[in-house]
């Protein structure tokens, strides 16, 4: 089978709607993929059924829809991707590459959340405890196209991490880079946030065998309190009626140059002018961008 050249994706979470922020990481990994004719596919990163609003996902569904960002082929839920899961975290507890821990919150906390393997070699039972993984003593990085080089400890930065809770749901770290690696994905696009995250990805795609793909990390629309856009309060939907001019404010805050007249085309047209003036160069290398300077 040929891998297309480039796979992209956005892979939101149910836990709210689509606000402005996410709507800024949509569109920019939208566009990265569709200027150079990749594909552009849609996961719905629903692990934590607890902190999501009923009907999110299908909202999400319904604004991407509606701000004319089409992806191709089916939209994956994680929720349906339990056994796969399952199956690596058996794989790895039985090679003991993983292990329970059984530390409260508080011990964890004691070490600012960098854990520092106290259960390695405890040898607790798998149930009924949260599964962590062993880091390497090493350094991971990469070099991002818009924040650049990124590296970090695995061990005195991030320690053992997370990869199935306490509760038996399983970790983001874990699902994203098993299912960016199912899906084929080649150019992960999305925001700063997640930044520290990647050294911890990039491991868990070595231990896989899985190659690692690009990374372009726009920068995080803050609230004026410093909160991640959409994270402290809920926000409202976006409204279809408002697309062309939040696509063309969004293209701003990624360093784009739409004409004034841009947001009275209708939203295909708009796309289209942004998918062959993408210039992913123009994003400003910022780590979070404050609302209020859009
Ligand atoms: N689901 C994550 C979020 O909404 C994004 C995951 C990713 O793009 O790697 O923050
Ligand atoms: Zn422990």
């Amino acid at each position: 089978m040929k891998t297309p050249a480039y796979t992209g994706r956005f892979a939101p979470t149910p836990s709210g709607y689509l606000h402005f922020g996410s709507l800024i990481a949509a569109l920019a990994s939208f566009l990265d993929a569709r200027s150079v004719g990749g594909r552009w596919l849609v996961r719905m990163e629903d692990l934590d059924p607890p902190r999501e609003q009923p009907g999110a996902a299908d909202a999400i569904l319904r604004t991407l829809e509606s701000y004319g960002l089409e992806w191709d082929g089916a939209v994956l839920y994680q929720s349906q991707r339990h056994e796969a899961y399952q199956a690596i975290i058996d794989q790895w507890l039985r090679q003991g590459l993983a292990y329970a821990c059984t530390c409260s919150r508080k011990t964890v906390e004691h070490y600012a959340g960098i854990y520092p393997g106290l259960c390695r070699n405890a040898g607790h039972p798998w149930h009924d405890a949260a599964i962590r993984i062993r880091v390497p003593e090493l350094r991971y990085g990469f070099d991002d196209r818009v924040q650049g080089r990124f590296e970090q400890h695995l061990g005195t930065e991030a320690g053992d991490f997370v990869i199935r809770r306490r509760d038996g749901f399983y970790a983001y770290q874990l699902a994203v880079v098993l299912d960016d690696g199912l899906q084929g994905v080649t150019d992960i696009v999305r925001g700063a946030d997640l930044l520290d995250s990647t050294p911890r990805q990039l491991y868990l795609q070595e231990l896989l065998g899985l190659p690692a793909p690009r990374y372009l990390h726009v920068p995080l629309i803050t609230q004026p309190d410093g909160h991640k856009l959409g994270k402290s309060y809920r926000s409202p939907p976006l409204e279809a009626g408002q697309a062309p001019a939040l696509l063309t404010r969004a293209l701003r805050a990624l360093g784009q140059r739409p004409p004034d007249t841009l947001e009275h085309l209708p939203v295909q047209e708009a796309l289209q002018w942004a998918i062959e003036h993408w210039s992913p160069s123009s994003i400003p290398c910022k780590r979070a961008l404050p609302e209020a300077s859009l």
